[in-house]
């Protein structure tokens, strides 16, 4: 029964589901839209679904009580890009115009949740577990929706994250710590032209410390990114203070807190060189998770994937996703590709096979026995 439904994938309704999705602007911070549209698709295909107070989606459609597992996605896109034009290519392939990113990232995912319940839904004599789809808001902008979810509504044991690119058949297993960086240079002003020993030229000190930090990639596990670097009023003034974003990640906490000691030295031995202070400011986005092979949420996975005759893939990411969230608080979650090629760039692409492989995957992982 379960095969029936696996070989059930409706191709072009699930691709029409995909392209409305993107027809639906939804840079991040700008989810009200597609948020109402879910809210009805997913209630309309049988899901207890409620709406959080920054957005985040969560829709329940009962099965199995003794078993509930969570699937993950989110409905915001990355950048500002509006008016997405989809080219539905002669290969198969989903591109656009060019001008824009495509939105795949993550509305494949959620084109193959909303596919896998119109199937559950139109065969009722299949078993299948509780399911808890999360869609959350502000994924892009460091999982600030995830980050403001009450897990305690939650019952899955584990879960499946629908949100990454890689090979069909990867799973992505290990994935880094994440923090943003806000360093803030005081110096004093002062007129450039008439008294400039008055000052303490902020630019020049932020300089100095960004040419003795170690960036870019630090070793196997580690990376580390000035991203950004604001100051200054005007050419002839002594610029006062300086502000750089940055970020650093790391698989390993015990590297990554040894990047940022290095950071933060640099930032304080130029400081101190000019007499300027300075203020070192972490926020840690998401934590590294890493999943055993014999976890729970791994071998379903892994099981789902074999079943559809493609090879397992682990996978060790260099960014995050909800799931960081979710396995930081208790939810074991591996995350699984949804087809997603080039995501935030203007040649993001994806196959649609691609899709109908990941929604058999899926489907898989719910008909699948508990194991
Ligand atoms: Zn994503």
């Amino acid at each position: 029964m379960a095969t029936v439904l696996r070989d059930g994938v409706d191709r072009e309704r699930l691709l029409r589901t995909f392209l409305d999705l993107v027809a639906i602007d939804s840079p991040t911070g700008h989810e009200q839209e597609i948020g109402h549209d879910l809210e009805a698709r997913f209630a309309d295909l049988g899901c207890a679904v409620r709406r959080d107070h920054v957005g985040n989606l969560v829709a329940v459609r009962a099965g199995s009580p003794d078993r509930t597992i969570l699937v993950s996605t989110h409905m915001d896109t990355a950048g500002t890009d509006r008016g997405i034009r989809p080219v539905v290519g002669a290969d198969g392939i989903v591109r656009t115009d060019g001008s824009t990113i495509l939105g795949a990232d993550d509305k494949s995912g959620i084109a193959g949740c909303l596919e896998v319940l119109t199937l559950l839904r139109d065969h009722p004599d299949v078993t299948a577990p509780t399911i808890e789809f999360v869609v959350t808001v502000g994924e892009e902008r460091g999982l600030v929706g995830s980050r403001q979810l009450d897990v305690e509504l939650l019952r899955a044991s584990h879960g499946f994250v629908l949100d990454t690119a890689g090979a069909m058949g990867s799973i992505t297993y290990w994935s880094p710590t994440s923090v943003y960086l806000t360093i803030t240079f005081v110096g004093r002003k002062a007129h450039a032209g008439v008294e400039p020993e008055k000052g303490i030229n902020a630019v020049k000190v932020a300089a100095e410390a960004v040419a003795a930090m170690p960036l870019g990639r630090i070793d196997e596990e580690t990376v580390a990114n000035i991203g950004t670097f604001t100051g200054g009023e005007a050419r002839n003034i002594v610029p006062g203070s300086v502000v750089l974003e940055g970020m650093a990640r790391s698989h390993d906490q015990h590297k990554l807190d040894r990047q940022l000691h290095a950071m933060r030295y640099a930032c304080q031995v130029a400081a101190d060189r000019h007499g300027a202070s300075v203020d070192f400011g972490i926020e840690t986005i998401y934590q590294t998770y890493k999943i055993d092979e014999d976890a729970v949420p791994y071998r379903e996975a892994a099981a789902a994937i074999r079943s559809v005759g493609l090879d397992v893939v682990p996978r060790k990411s260099g960014g995050g996703t909800d799931g960081n969230f979710f396995n930081a608080q208790g939810i074991p979650c591996v995350a699984l590709p949804t087809g997603m090629v080039d995501e935030h760039a203007t040649s993001e692409h994806i196959a649609v096979d691609d899709m109908v492989l990941a929604c058999r995957v899926l489907l898989a992982i719910v008909t699948g026995d508990p194991r």
